[in-house]
């Protein structure tokens, strides 16, 4: 693979190994792995540390006005910090994933979160993880990718990921997600969507390696 910079974008409902595979995938091309779902994590947990109704616009955008946002690259991996303060463990869990799906729904998170994220794209060599990065965020990204897999095995890959932080069963699980599909889907603002010249790829029967041979064949491909 040739050294020219890239952003490449990774979108896609929860569950279909968007973080693994991009995390892999910048590791192996060497460059900064961006997970935007933990941005509006951190908003939602700002929010809910405040006591702020997520659909009280005016009160969210006053928030956002006081939030710091920053990635940090340690020995333990991408770490978030809010203000300062490591909040990569605290976003994690069922509330704040739902939390998370309401505030992104709002316009002026979208906004705050747009320029934060186009500042992280900058310098490029990025793989930027999310639900927009293709079709909002980074529309003239070099290579974009749309990762799927059926509603079933995201659920059980979701279960067995959460499994030591959370006391959900499966079927609770397959509920949450099913919610949070639909509302990132229908939003009005940056609905979940491929881009019309995103790569689909649909990891239901797919291993890891499998989908990073598949991306790496793609973006060998856009470099010709
Ligand atoms: O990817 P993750 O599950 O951590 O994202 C949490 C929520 O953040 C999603 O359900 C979605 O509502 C929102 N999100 C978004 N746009 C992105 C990334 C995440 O709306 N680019």
């Amino acid at each position: 693979m040739n050294n020219k910079s890239l952003v490449i974008t990774i979108d896609g409902p929860a569950g279909a190994g968007k973080s693994t595979v991009s995390k892999i995938l910048a590791n192996r091309l060497h460059y900064k792995y961006i997970d935007t779902g933990a941005l509006y994590r951190a908003v939602a947990l700002a929010a809910k540390n405040k006591s702020i109704d997520i659909s009280d616009d005016l009160m969210l955008e006053k928030l956002c006005e006081e939030l710091q946002l920053k990635f940090v690259h340690t020995e333990e991996g991408l770490r978030l910090l809010l203000n300062n303060k490591d909040i990569t463990d605290q976003i994690r869990t069922p509330e704040i994933s739902m939390l998370a799906s309401g505030v992104s729904a709002r316009p002026c998170v979208r906004k705050f979160l747009f320029k934060i994220q186009r500042e992280m794209g900058k310098e490029k060599e990025a793989v930027f993880e999310g639900r927009d990065m293709g079709t909002v965020v980074f529309p003239e990204a070099d290579v974009k990718f749309f990762l799927d897999a059926s509603h079933e095995k995201r659920a059980e890959r979701r279960y067995v990921e959460i499994a030591s932080k959370s006391s959900q069963n499966l079927e609770e699980v397959k509920k949450d997600m099913q919610t949070r599909d639909k509302n990132d889907s229908s939003r009005a603002i940056a609905p979940l969507k491929a881009a019309p010249d995103a790569i689909v790829i649909d990891s239901t029967n797919l291993t890891i390696q499998e989908v990073i041979e598949t991306m790496i064949y793609y973006i060998n491909k856009s470099l010709i």
